[in-house]
């Protein structure tokens, strides 16, 4: 059995400025950016990713891997058409010349917009499709944050998302989809879609699986998939960040030679989504209100998750509203994960470690994320901003910030890098020689993704109101693309 493997994937906030060129595929922190062929082996074995649950399976079972592409770019805007069709075109040749195969896999995200193609990945499942023709199964696996369309559900045999946010489980359901793929090709399973877009646009913080109540929504998908005959239950929360018709939360069920069940099931996991709506409903606190009560306190860590510079979806993480709030509020042992600034790295490592000097940090890709913040403070280290995650999630993924500084500002520390990449794991600080569990406040440009590494040591964890084109209260934002109606922008 030869299975081709491959992967283009891009979480696009369609309001973030600027466009996603191929450089930034090619050449972005924190992963191998651009792999061909065999490398995708190399370097994605014993990653906790779904490409890496792809080649578990595929040597537990014993079926022939024939890598195609993997590439993934930092979310950001979106992305230019001829990046996407240098790479969709890369994909489909190696696919052509490796016929014949049995199935394709393929590891996407679901929420890619180009600037032809508000569904990105059906196209890619289209042009897949044409290249091996009907009868060959297409498996694909989805982030939880897929927008996931009709046409995605209509084009692939199966789809495998993400049953957890923080996303811990991406290698367990590349094996899931990797067995599925082998049990669809010798026959022994049969996969029928059922399929619902749930007309929901559901906040970040809301989706996260630890809690209440998208938790209990998962008890209940878990409950539903003990079902005979049913194979697989994605429920997707969306990305809403991206202004286009099929943003939102959807459910894809694949059921056994059973489509009329598999519809049923579906139905019944929008049905209770559609019940429960009220309970994802949010609130954030403002930053000013968190960082007082934090010092009141006394007690740490707590954390401060500034969700709306979030760069892991597409925010530009040099604001600067929670850093000015800390320094202003004369906070102490805190520190803030990280502010993404070349110019100002490049400055203090010019003054060099030791140095006191006067920097103007962050606010600079945009006027949505606060000012640039005029400060002085002393330059304490500089390090690679190299560090592997050791925490549940991407476990053993590089991470690279390019020349990262911590600058401390009072008591506040901050640190300033070269790249963008989400500081979910605590390795970020450790890195620097920042031991977490010792600071007052830990200030992180993270959503919901770092409560894998961080719940059980933060004494509290607080979402913040911060302004920005990550902001999680969808009711903020202009959508003109949107279908209408939606919850909970129309009640
Ligand atoms: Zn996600």
């Amino acid at each position: 059995m030869r299975i081709a493997i491959g992967g283009i994937s891009h979480e696009t906030n369609t309001f973030a400025q600027g466009l996603t060129s191929l450089e930034d595929f090619k050449r972005q922190g924190g992963f191998p950016g651009l792999l061909v062929g065999d490398e995708i082996i190399e370097h994605l074995r014993g990653k906790n990713i779904d490409t890496g649950g792809f080649i578990d399976a595929a040597e537990a079972i014993g079926f022939e891997l024939v890598p195609l592409i993997w590439t993934f770019a930092q979310p950001s805007g979106i992305v230019q058409q001829e990046a996407y069709e240098e790479l969709i075109n890369l994909l489909t040749q190696r696919l052509e010349q490796a016929k014949p195969v049995d199935g394709v896999l393929l590891d996407l995200h679901g929420a890619m917009v180009t600037e032809e193609l508000e569904d990105a990945e059906e196209n890619i499942l289209d042009r897949v499709r044409a290249v091996v023709g009907p009868d060959i199964p297409i498996v694909a696996t989805l982030d939880l944050h897929a927008n996931i369309t009709p046409a995605m559900a209509a084009v692939a045999d199966t789809l495998v998302g993400y049953d957890t946010y923080p996303h811990v489980d991406c290698a367990e359901r590349g094996e899931e989809a990797a067995r599925l793929i082998a049990d669809t090709v010798e026959g022994r399973v049969h996969p029928t879609t059922g399929y619902r877009q749930i007309d929901m646009l559901l906040g970040p913080p809301k989706q996260c699986t630890l809690i209440s109540p998208m938790r209990d929504a998962f008890d209940f998908v878990r409950e539903l998939e003990q079902r005979p005959g049913i194979l697989d239950i994605t429920l997707s929360g969306g990305f809403p960040f991206a202004d286009i018709r099929h943003a939102g939360a959807s459910v894809v069920v694949n059921a056994d030679d059973a489509p009329a069940l598999a519809q049923k099931t579906a139905d019944e996991v929008a049905d209770y989504m559609w019940q429960h709506r009220e309970e994802f409903r949010l609130e954030l606190t403002p930053v000013r209100q968190a960082i007082d009560d934090a010092i009141a306190a006394e007690r740490g860590p707590v954390v401060l998750a500034d969700g709306s510079d979030n760069p892991g979806g597409g925010a530009p993480c040099d604001g600067t509203v929670m850093l000015r709030e800390l320094i202003d509020a004369n906070a102490s042992r805190a520190v803030v994960a990280h502010i993404c600034d070349p110019g100002a790295v490049a400055e203090a490592v010019a003054a060099g470690v030791g140095s006191d000097i006067t920097l103007t940090i962050g606010g600079k890709t945009d006027s949505l994320h606060g000012d640039p913040l005029t400060v002085s403070g002393h330059v304490r280290l500089i390090s690679d901003g190299i560090y592997h995650n050791q925490g549940p999630m991407m476990t053993n993924m590089p991470v690279h910030l390019g020349r990262t500084v911590v600058f401390v500002i009072g008591g506040v520390e901050v640190l300033l890098t070269e790249r963008r990449a989400q500081p979910f794991d605590r390795q970020c600080l450790y890195s620097v020689a920042i031991d977490p569990s010792e600071r007052l406040i830990i200030g992180l440009k993270s959503a919901v993704h770092f409560r894998a590494d961080y719940a059980h040591v933060a004494r509290k964890i607080v979402d913040l109101d911060t302004p920005g084109i990550h902001n999680p209260d969808v009711t903020r934002y202009e959508y003109k693309r949107l279908r209408r109606p939606i919850w909970p922008l129309d009640e």
